[in-house]
């Protein structure tokens, strides 16, 4: 607990580690050198570059020359279905960076397909081998195939491996969106067949603003911006030397740690679904995360609990927001076609490595007051 804060919105940003920051303090102080520049404090930016690319490298099972540095996993997204021509096919839960991304294409006449997720909100291999065989986009002899890993509403794992496979028997390449599941998982992009991976450095205790595109190796990528041959001309533009390193800490740190970390985590997950579900009546889990949790309670409205949590000095977050005195109810829980009488009352719980089992109790007895009141209060 920091400053009395009771942190489980982990799904949404992370605190920084010390350890990261510290790593990054030198590059944002004295050690400012242009890492093309030619003279001892470029070198050693241009170093500390390197030393981050083999660290995130390390931590995905790929090799540095396959790591292309970004702005975080919206621009990877970004870049990412933008620079493998063909097909498209996608899931309707994907984050916005990738749904947008996918819809502005079909808007350029590239044939695109959504694939509905089930009711946990995973992207079955059924589905997607559905989308190959019916749909335009799916009869085009090459593409781009990108399903997210972890999703990041539902906490639903989606079985890259077998995706990745489908694709490649088509001669598609596949994309994931590995926001989630970093520092939580080992990720292996050779062992799971994955062609291009994206990822941000704030949801694993690293800085905002920052993160990587990991592109395999003989995919000849072409970025979509035009400037000079930093990150080999795919992502032109000085780099973001305390950012990258502070990526890179990140990554070293979470692959030293997470096998412990991940234990507490699932383990304090356990404890807030079997609370939550026992002790609070007419109250349902959407999909079947074990680290990100989102419940529905049946009569709350989702916002006003976040901010009655709020004032207890708890941060969670909702699935669906207000405006204009609606409640708009998130795309992934329409995917999962949520009943909007539940979808209205949805609360995302996410654990992180902070997160102790005191502080679990806190939450859950809160939310068992909270909705109780709440309730009473509904005509
Ligand atoms: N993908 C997923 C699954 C995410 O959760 C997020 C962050 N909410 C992003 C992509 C985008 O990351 P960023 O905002 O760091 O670009």
């Amino acid at each position: 607990m920091l400053n009395n804060i009771v942190y489980f919105d982990n799904a949404a940003t992370t605190r920084m580690d010390e350890r990261v920051l510290e790593a990054m303090l030198p590059y944002l102080g004295t050690s400012y050198g242009n890492a093309s520049a030619k003279y001892s404090i470029g070198f050693e930016a241009r170093k500390a570059v390197n030393t981050a690319r083999e660290q995130t490298a390390a931590f995905i099972g790929a090799s540095p020359d396959e790591i292309y540095f970004t702005s975080g996993a919206t621009e990877s997204n970004n870049t990412a279905l933008r620079l493998i021509n063909g097909g498209l096919i996608t899931s309707s839960a994907e984050h916005p960076s990738v749904l947008n991304t996918a819809y502005a294409l079909k808007s350029k006449g590239r044939k695109t397909c959504l694939t509905d997720p089930d009711d946990k909100g995973r992207v079955t291999a059924s589905a997607v081998s559905e989308a190959f065989k019916n749909s335009g986009a799916g009869n085009e002899k090459a593409g781009l195939l990108s399903v997210m890993t972890v999703n990041n509403e539902l906490g639903t794992i989606n079985p890259v491996k077998e995706l990745a496979a489908i694709a490649h028997e088509k001669g598609w390449l596949f994309h994931t969106d590995a926001v989630q599941v970093l520092g939580h998982l080992n990720i292996n992009v050779k062992k799971s067949g994955t062609d291009l991976l994206s990822a941000s450095a704030h949801k694993l205790y690293g800085p905002k603003g920052t993160g990587f595109l990991y592109i395999r190796r003989g995919l000849n990528p072409k970025g979509f911006m035009q400037g000079g041959s930093q990150e080999r001309g795919l992502r032109p533009g000085t780099e973001n030397v305390a950012g990258i390193v502070g990526l890179g800490a990140a990554c070293e740190t979470a692959m030293a740690e997470m096998q412990e970390t991940s234990v507490r985590e699932k383990q304090i997950g356990e404890y807030i679904k079997k609370y939550i579900l026992e002790n609070i009546p007419d109250t349902v889990q959407n999909g079947d995360g074990e680290r990100i949790l989102n419940f529905s309670f049946k009569g709350v409205n989702g916002t006003s609990l976040v901010l009655r949590l709020d004032i207890e000095g708890i941060c969670v977050s909702t699935g669906s927001a207000c405006s204009l005195g609606t409640e708009e109810v998130s795309h992934v829980l329409r995917a999962i076609k949520l009943d909007n009488v539940w979808a209205q009352g949805s609360l995302r719980i996410s654990i992180g490595k902070y997160n102790t089992m005191s502080e679990a109790e806190i939450l859950t007895a809160k939310i068992r007051d909270l909705t109780e009141e709440l309730r009473s209060l509904t005509v």
